[in-house]
């Protein structure tokens, strides 16, 4: 089986300033480091550690070609990656001694897809792979529906939370993962709780407090806890946990203990600095002592 990920590539700069500029001020930064992002490409790279065969759909600019070297090495099917004439994704992340951070995000190429490229990538895919979306590039909308037609299991990641955006694709939704916060913003935008909007599986994760999963046929509620870490960086760790889960998922485990492997991952990647370049293989997580 397969995981088809319809997602974001970007180019992370990360900037340490001394303080955060102000408005016409300009400031060196003291140190710069680069690196391969994108809630896409982090779940991608995820579900590829993870074991899974994980196949991304997506687009860069010429100064990508690199993120996409990066995810091949890293496991990724980048065969559906179009090459096209525009700029590569990317996040200007500056970070101040305090460690709060500001992000001036760029999709470029994320948002250049054309309903041709997916239909024709997603024609590859078998009935039973799991089609995945998230919410930095277009086309989610087309993909779900083409992925529900061709009888794929089809998850959303809705981050960036747009209420629009996750209302479009939700007939489609066989799972639907949120943090906290969109989960709650979810509810405040269509009055509903997310676990009765008729999606199959729904999984809210809690930071420190773990994930919960809601059945929406049988109307179960599962918490899953999170594991006692000392986090450096969460970045990455929701999009760690989402790989995880899929990748657990597509080789037939069920939903609880995917859920239970996905947290180790999450868990791992928030002691952790960087994305998608830090991701913790099957092995590391199945090792990992708490
Ligand atoms: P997001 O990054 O999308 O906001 P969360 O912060 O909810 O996602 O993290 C996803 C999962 O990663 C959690 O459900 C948990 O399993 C794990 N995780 C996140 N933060 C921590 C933490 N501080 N300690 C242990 N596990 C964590």
């Amino acid at each position: 089986m397969a995981i088809w990920n319809l997602g974001s590539i970007n180019i992370d700069m990360v900037y340490a300033l001394p303080h955060m500029p102000e408005p016409g001020e300009t400031l060196a930064a003291t140190s710069f480091d680069q690196g391969l992002g994108g809630k896409g490409a982090n779940m991608s790279v995820a579900a590829a550690r993870a074991g899974a065969h994980a196949c991304h759909i997506g687009a860069v600019g010429p100064q990508g070609t690199w993120t996409v070297d990066r995810l091949t090495e890293y496991g990724v099917d980048t065969r559906h990656i179009a090459r096209i004439e525009a700029p590569t994704g990317h996040a200007i992340i500056a970070v101040d001694p305090a460690g709060e951070n500001q992000i001036i995000l760029f999709p470029g190429a994320n948002r250049a897809l054309t309903e041709a490229q997916v239909g024709q990538a997603l024609s590859a895919a078998n009935a039973g792979d799991i089609l995945l979306l998230q919410n930095e590039t277009n086309m989610q909308a087309e993909a779900a529906r083409i992925g529900r037609q061709l009888g794929l299991r089809v998850a959303y990641a809705a981050a960036p939370f747009d209420s629009d955006a996750v209302q479009a694709v939700l007939p489609d939704l066989d799972l639907l993962f949120l943090n906290e916060i969109e989960a709650a913003q979810l509810e405040q935008a269509t009055g509903t709780l997310p676990q009765n909007m008729g999606v199959k599986d729904v999984i809210v994760t809690l930071g420190a407090k773990g994930a919960r999963h809601y059945d929406g046929q049988t109307g179960v509620v599962t918490d899953v806890p999170a594991l006692k870490v000392v986090p450096v960086d969460t970045t990455g760790a929701g999009d760690t946990f989402t790989g995880y889960v899929l990748a657990a998922l597509d080789r037939g485990m069920p939903m609880v203990q995917a859920m239970g492997l996905a947290s180790r991952a999450g868990a791992l990647m928030v002691t952790r600095h960087g994305a998608a370049d830090v991701i913790p293989d099957l092995k590391e997580v199945q090792n990992a002592k708490f």
